[in-house]
């Protein structure tokens, strides 16, 4: 009782002591961050702590890996990351027999960690503004074509000759502002990424795609990954004799967690946001492309589940593709409802009525910007037309087969098949027909047929029709493709073998529908890509201007959107109020993870776990003191997106708290707008990260290594 007294006096302190304190928008890039007055937000330690192009500070830290971002967390190289950031590698290296995934994977000693498969760590050295070198190229003479080519080419070309013949680095010239501004970072790189630690499904993927994009959260999305180097400290793929990379600076962790309104920042690799395209770029977004993408890719969720049932080989293999669908369409969902319940796009349009106001009072700035607007919606209406077209192209040139009969069509006609090609290329096609599904494959292929044949004539091309037979209707187009399939050359490993031994006569002259199919869509393709090029080139111009004059009209700097460089963002452990009638705390609990639990995929947490609560038997060093359980995640108020994922959440002190996984449902839609109201994000407890790795993991060499044991 007395202890409740005190707690709650104590959080009625630090209630006052933050009263009025709120976070920004913003995705802060390196260069902003000294601007910031960080430490009358409440940060304890010297900004030139958290970035010092001097010297070593928590910068040195973080790493962008396998899409997301990890921090380093011990002098020997320990990463720690998220579960959904680690499944990639865990997925490919699982088996039915070895099933990693599901039973999760520890590696007691440095032997026994496996490689994690084709990731990659980036760590940012340093960065430096050529927006004028960039910029240089472009000439009034320039079409818009050429204007959006010629920038790529400077902004390749100044990349490579940064990272001409320098050891273990890769640079990068990245856009910030479009048009406008852009910064070329070098990046340390590392290639051989071990798997560490993984906790189970069921605590790294608790409550699944239910609970994705959702709070309350009970997730454990949380993995540890090592990096290694060569021996001679050489950038170096998976070898066995390679050695823990040191980094220069490693984060500390702290086991004492954080509390409601505690002061938290986040350094991270936030991959794209859109809160400076204008009103008619969302209104494409909100009416055809999120709406479209979405329903197909939860009919291609549905098919793989249904293809897959009882057959955990298949599910396997189609985990990476089914979580990243899933993942994706619920946060379309997500925006579409944020997008109406906003009314952003009506409210955009008002603004931009206003800054067309403004613009034409002043004659100096309507010489400048008084068309830009309008032209900024001519590209859009005109993109709109044809948004459908390039995505349904898009998806049908990832369906397995066409694209494998495309590699085969694309080398045929380079004549690049003869000698030991031919073999190399008949082991290419076994390898990747072994990894079709062919009812999947089949139906997908029929669906984008279907889909395609819903568009104006024009804009498909006419094998479309011939494969179809002119059918609008899913099941006959079905009962179409399936049968004419049946007698192409891409039915069978065999057929498409013959193929690549044809010529570029034969090839051009064959009636076979998907061969034809292939080729029509290559000649859609190249067109696509034109008109893309004039688009951007198009964009680029008018995005400057467009921003230009809005800092005139708001008197403002902006921040650049996300674009998968390194940010930090900053705010408070905070609850919020999602709906009418409704408001969340912003941390949960064990207990609340017992309370869902149903035994149940998704929500079937370990019996261990389970076992675990039920007696207490455990420390009591895990649980929080206001809470009185184990705290599992936590919910703030800082501006995260995509790429976030992984990041770490450092309280004032910059040692680490938490693992930012994901955002509220709500908060999807701060892709295009942020808000105090809605815009929260999700990171799990790091005594929740050290309780599993103990408990559950049997990892008390992790702790070790952390230093909290
Ligand atoms: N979980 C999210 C993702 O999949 C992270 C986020 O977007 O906030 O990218």
């Amino acid at each position: 009782m007395i202890r409740t007294l005190r707690l709650t006096g104590m959080l009625f302190l630090s209630l006052l002591f933050v009263a009025g304190l709120t976070a920004d928008e913003g995705m802060y890039p390196l260069s902003d961050i000294s601007r910031l007055d960080l430490r009358s937000k409440g940060l304890k330690i010297d900004v030139s702590d958290i970035y010092n192009p001097e010297g070593v500070s928590l910068v040195d830290a973080i790493c962008q890996v396998g899409g997301g971002t990890g921090e380093f967390v011990s002098p020997d190289g320990l990463i720690l990351t998220n579960h959904h950031i680690a499944f990639s590698g865990v997925t490919t290296a699982s088996t039915p027999e070895n099933d990693y995934l599901r039973n999760g994977f520890t590696a007691a000693t440095r032997a026994e960690e496996i490689p994690a498969n084709g990731y990659i760590c980036r760590i940012t050295e340093s960065y430096r503004d050529v927006s004028k070198e960039v910029l240089g190229v472009v000439t009034s003479a320039m079409t818009p074509a050429e204007r959006s080519d010629a920038l790529q080419a400077k902004m390749r070309s100044l990349a490579v000759e940064e990272a001409a013949e320098r050891e273990n680095i890769s640079c990068e010239v990245s856009e910030m502002f479009p048009g406008k501004s852009y910064v070329l970072f070098t990046y340390r790189i590392i290639r051989d990424v071990r798997l560490v630690y993984v906790p189970p499904l069921a605590v790294g993927n608790y409550g699944g795609e239910i609970d994705n994009w959702i709070w309350p959260r009970h997730t454990g999305d949380f993995s540890f990954l090592r990096a290694y180097v060569a021996p001679d400290g050489r950038t170096a793929p998976y070898a066995p004799e390679n050695v823990p990379f040191k980094p220069k600076r490693h984060i500390k962790v702290a086991p004492e967690g954080v509390s409601e309104n505690d002061f938290v920042f986040i350094l991270g690799y936030p991959g794209r946001t859109y809160r400076h395209k204008s009103a008619e770029y969302i209104a494409l977004y909100e009416q055809v492309i999120l709406p479209y993408l979405s329903g197909r890719y939860d009919y291609m969720i549905e098919t793989m589940e249904e293809a897959s049932e009882g057959d955990r080989a298949l599910q396997l293999q189609f985990a990476n593709l089914t979580k990243g669908l899933a993942n994706a369409t619920k946060n379309y969902k997500g925006k579409l409802q944020g997008l109406r319940r906003l009314g952003l796009v009506d409210k955009r349009r008002a603004e931009e009525a206003a800054l067309q106001e403004f613009i034409e009072k002043t004659p100096e700035l309507n010489a400048k910007f008084g068309r830009t607007q309008a032209e900024l919606r001519s590209v859009y209406s005109e993109y709109e037309q044809t948004a459908l077209q390039e995505i349904i192209a898009s998806l049908l040139g990832r369906n397995q087969f066409i694209a494998l009969l495309s590699s085969v069509m694309r080398a045929v006609e380079k004549g690049e098949l003869s000698g030991e090609k031919v073999e190399r290329m008949q082991l290419f096609i076994q390898e990747q027909y072994g990894l079709i599904h062919r009812d999947t494959e089949i139906d997908y292929l029929a669906t984008l047929l279907h889909d395609f044949m819903q568009l104006p004539e024009s804009q498909r091309p006419a094998a479309v029709d011939a494969l179809t037979g002119g059918e609008r209707d899913r099941t006959k187009v079905y009962d179409r493709v399936l049968e004419t399939f049946r007698k192409s050359a891409i039915a069978s490993f065999d057929g498409i073998t013959i193929v690549s031994g044809w010529d570029k006569e034969k090839l051009d002259s064959s009636t076979d529908p998907f061969v034809r199919l292939v080729r029509e869509l290559n000649t859609l393709n190249a067109s696509i890509i034109e008109r893309r090029r004039t688009r951007d080139g198009e964009l680029k111009r008018l995005e400057a201007e467009f921003l230009d004059a809005k800092m005139a009209w708001q008197k403002k700097e902006f921040i650049p959107d996300a674009n998968s460089t390194l940010r930090l963002t900053y705010g408070y452990i905070r609850g919020y109020s999602p709906a009418d009638a409704t408001s969340y705390k912003p941390q949960t609990t064990l207990g609340g993870l017992i309370e869902k639990n149903t035994g149940e995929e998704p929500f079937n947490a370990p019996q261990q776990l389970v076992e675990l609560y039920n007696t207490k038997n455990y420390d009591k060093s895990y649980e929080d003191a206001l809470l009185e359980d184990v705290p599992v995640a936590m919910l703030y108020n800082m501006d995260t997106t995509g790429g976030n994922s992984g990041s770490p959440v450092l309280n004032a002190r910059g040692e680490l708290v938490g693992v930012n996984f994901d955002r509220a449902f709500e908060a999807t839609v701060n892709d295009y707008q942020w808000s105090e109201d809605y815009s929260r994000s999700i990171g799990v407890d790091i005594r929740y990260v050290l309780f599993v790795a103990k408990y559950l993991g049997k990892a008390d060499f992790l702790l070790d290594e952390l230093g909290v044991r």
